[in-house]
């Protein structure tokens, strides 16, 4: 199953609740527009490269479309059109005044310098600057991407339209970004993490978790869980994953990935295990939070842990979803678990619209304000229909945008 036909299928579990007629099925779930550029780059060697770049801008019926930027070789028209509509639905869910959209270009950044890596990104603005801004499509960093490309995107945007900082979020702190923005959305998983487990009478100190990816979603979420007295007994890569049985030293291995070039290759302070052994383990909670569709209907009878956080965006495959909720396995589902980095994002926005800077403290309040909220009204949707938390969360994003659709006049 391709990535928009997966989205598409838990929209109509979703749908099915509501009772959506088809037509506006096909309204909600067909984009505003997708837009595919030639990016055409001179690289440090002088030889010309020719990339693409795709926008998606899924919809806009709550407001401006928000959703992040992604470089990865792998990007495609379908990946990014799927994400672009998680984005409707994360935004509706968490309730923030935002639509839906997503941005790629297909590109190994492992294979640029920084120079080149700064020109595809203007490139790429200077093809797609009149379809974004503050009140129409805000970018945001997603994989291969970060605060000093979100600087890059609003020095372009600006040559064009003058000064105006809220054109793109997850900007450098001391370049109008907003403290806690790198650390909101795996803060968010933890702050999600630890209300499932009390609505499951679990206690922290007895949760053993597995975490994918120890990138920045996966390697917060590690940090949050720790202070909180979770034991995270495993932790994983790109170079593999390490296991101790007692606990990792999760900030011993934050300090060591960033004297590393981001990596835990030659960590030494546990055993090794793999990415696959790593999801199969017998824990009580597993957050994967490297890429999407790692657990599939080829692994799903191997998962153990009976309560999965989706730090990533789809990381679960549909059919695996169905096999795990046979077995009763709690699934938190991306929309709801990951929403916490477009929820500061917004902050950000905020705050640039107001030329004013938030405290970290303040940040941290309102970040667990929105999501308790969002995840209060998810569970109960989930216990009165007696549905999965997915179906309940995206039937409170497609309720909300349907009404909004509706409200703001059709035809
Ligand atoms: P990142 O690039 O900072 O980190 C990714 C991590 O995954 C790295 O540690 C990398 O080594 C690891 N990884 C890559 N391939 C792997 C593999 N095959 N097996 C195990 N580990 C692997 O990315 P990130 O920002 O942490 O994003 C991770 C996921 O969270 C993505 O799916 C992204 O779309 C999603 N997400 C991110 C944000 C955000 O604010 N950064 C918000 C919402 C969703």
């Amino acid at each position: 199953m391709k990535s928009f036909e997966a989205v598409k299928y838990y929209f109509n579990r979703a749908a099915d609740q509501l009772e959506l007629t088809e037509n506006m099925r096909t309204l909600l779930l067909t984009p505003k527009r997708e837009v595919q550029v030639q990016i055409a780059v001179e690289m440090d060697n002088g030889e010309l490269q020719t990339l693409i770049g795709y926008r998606v801008q899924h919809d806009n019926a709550r407001g401006p479309m928000k959703g992040g930027l992604r470089f990865h070789h792998e990007v495609d028209l379908d990946e990014v059109r799927s994400l672009a509509s998680l984005m409707t639905w994360k935004t509706a869910v968490v309730n923030i005044p935002y639509g839906g959209a997503k941005g790629g270009v297909a590109v190994d950044v492992s294979q640029l310098s920084q120079r080149e890596l700064e020109r595809i990104t203007r490139k790429f603005v200077d093809e797609i600057h009149d379809v974004i801004g503050p009140d129409t499509d805000i970018p945001a960093p997603d994989m291969g991407t970060n605060a000093e490309v979100m600087a890059w995107i609003m020095n372009q945007h600006n040559k064009y339209y003058g000064f105006n900082p809220g054109v793109v979020t997850g900007k450098p702190v001391e370049h109008y970004g907003i403290p806690g923005r790198e650390e909101a959305t795996g803060r968010g998983v933890g702050i999600l993490a630890l209300k499932t487990l009390s609505r499951l009478g679990r206690r922290p100190q007895d949760t053993r978790v597995a975490i994918q990816g120890f990138g920045n979603v996966g390697s917060h979420a590690a940090e949050f869980l720790h202070q909180a007295d979770c034991p995270v007994v495993a932790i994983s890569d790109l170079s593999g994953g390490y296991y101790c049985d007692d606990g990792v030293d999760v900030p011993k291995a934050m300090r060591y990935a960033k004297e590393h070039q981001r990596s835990l290759a030659r960590f030494g302070e546990a055993d090794r295990i793999s990415n696959d052994e790593l999801l199969e383990l017998d824990v009580e909670l597993l957050i994967p939070a490297a890429l999407g569709g790692v657990i599939t209907a080829r692994n799903a009878a191997q998962i153990r842990a009976p309560l999965i956080i989706e730090a990533a965006n789809a990381p679960i495959r549909p059919d695996a979803d169905d096999l795990l909720a046979e077995r009763g396995v709690v699934i938190v589902p991306d929309v709801l678990a990951n929403a916490g980095g477009v929820t500061v994002s917004y902050f950000e926005w905020a705050q640039n619209r107001q030329y004013y800077q938030w405290n970290l403290d303040r940040v941290r309040q309102e970040l667990d304000r929105v999501l308790s909220a969002a995840f209060e009204e998810v569970w109960d949707l989930s216990r009165q229909r007696n549905i999965s938390l997915r179906t309940a969360a995206f039937m409170l994003g497609i309720g909300r945008v349907g009404r909004a659709t509706v409200l703001g006049g059709i035809t």
